[in-house]
């Protein structure tokens, strides 16, 4: 998952007119911290400061500051994984299960099943 796109940036400046920086506020992704991340327009090109800035749904912004981007520059976590498992012969997602399937489908121990 790669950061904003420059081309992405010319768009908002667009779907922004009048604005002559754009600013983020809220927390980090990866360790909560509060920042600001501003995009301004020079003539050699956008500057960016104060961190990153993750767009994996259009409008839906995420944050990273630059000692986490550092550490890892993907963003992850940001949206819930749904588990197919197999419940009374069929693949459904456990989150539509009922109360007790799910229960034993914590109960389920994994195994390796292969012959050394
Ligand atoms: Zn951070």
């Amino acid at each position: 998952m790669a950061t904003m796109t420059v081309q992405r940036l010319h768009e908002l400046f667009e779907e922004n007119p009048g604005k002559d920086i754009l600013s983020w506020n809220g927390a980090c992704h990866d360790c909560g911290d509060t920042m600001e991340v501003s995009a301004t327009p020079m003539e050699d090109g956008i500057h960016i400061s104060g961190g990153s800035v993750y767009e994996p749904a259009p409008q839906n912004f995420f944050l990273k500051c630059d000692p986490c981007f550092q550490k890892d520059s993907a963003l992850r976590n940001f949206q819930k994984c749904e588990v197919y498992s197999r419940v009374v012969g069929y693949l459904r997602p456990v989150s539509q299960w009922n109360d007790a399937k799910q229960e034993e489908f914590r109960d389920r121990k994994l195994f390796d099943a292969s012959i050394a």
